[in-house]
């Protein structure tokens, strides 16, 4: 199916080549150095799981952190809570950023609400800087970022110790995994690291067709919140009138299962 691709944009930014492919079924299709980053047609699914899971069992949250998730799907979700005061999306590249303006516009809209900043920064020095500042605490805390290359300061034990430190104590943080299916025995190595930081680490997995064998997954930790038990309460959730297109209440918890 992705042969049938024609290339609409291709360029090397500083830090990594992005493509932009349009294809007849996926609509437009991102790629970050020949990795596929999202297509138009399954965005959703990814972009809703990533936000509402954690952002629902804290509903009186009032600061997020994104980091990577240049393309602004998850922060257009995101700002669909408006219990939120600030959201800070934290991407290394620019370029990313102006590209998807261009080509996918749909998901880029939330990048103009008020509540939203954009800091242009290497996420894991970003948040080592803002630590040491101690300026702010955040609720919920979301990795949204590529595999490879770029993305390697993002995969130290370090890391994650600097954003539990930077999360409130009753705070979430979610990140994007691998496949379920495919990648056991690394999905496993990625439970076993967390839980020397979180008390609670559990995997929620996705229907993403656009990802290695379709069954793709996020990793939720938090210090409190157990998300098998932790109650959420869906009146306050069904008043924000949350539009989506794959998350709902059973996917919600069926996720976990
Ligand atoms: N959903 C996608 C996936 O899992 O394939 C990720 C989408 S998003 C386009 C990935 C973003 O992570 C890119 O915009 C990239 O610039 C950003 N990124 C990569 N390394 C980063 C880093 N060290 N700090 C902050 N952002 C980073």
């Amino acid at each position: 199916v992705y042969k049938n691709s024609e290339k609409l944009y291709s360029t090397k930014s500083k830090f990594q080549k992005i493509e932009v492919f349009k294809n007849k079924f996926f609509g437009n299709i991102l790629t970050i150095d020949d990795d596929i980053q999202l297509t138009e047609h399954d965005e959703s699914n990814y972009h809703e799981m990533l936000a509402h899971v954690p952002l629902n069992y804290i509903p009186d949250a009032e600061h997020v952190l994104v980091i990577g998730g240049g393309d602004g799907g998850t922060v257009r979700e995101v700002c669909k809570h408006p219990n939120l005061k600030t959201i800070t999306m934290v991407d290394i590249d620019q370029k990313v950023i102006d590209v998807c303006k261009e080509y996918f516009p749909k998901l880029n809209q939330g990048l103009n609400d008020k509540r939203v900043k954009v800091v242009i920064d290497d996420g894991a020095k970003w948040v080592e800087e803002n630590l040491k500042e101690k300026k702010k605490f955040f609720d919920v805390i979301l990795i949204d970022s590529t595999d490879y290359n770029t993305a390697q300061t993002l995969f130290t034990d370090q890391f994650y110790q600097n954003l539990k430190s930077l999360l409130k104590k009753d705070g979430i943080m979610a990140f994007n995994c691998i496949s379920i299916s495919w990648e056991k025995k690394e999905v496993d190595e990625v439970i076993d690291d967390m839980e020397e930081i979180f008390k609670y680490v559990r995997l929620y997995q996705l229907f993403q067709p656009t990802y290695s064998s379709g069954h793709y997954s996020f990793c939720f930790c938090s210090r409190t919140i157990n998300p098998k038990h932790t109650p959420i309460n869906w009146s306050e959730y069904n008043n924000k009138k949350i539009d989506c297109v794959y998350y709902n209440k059973n996917i919600h918890y069926d996720s976990f299962n």
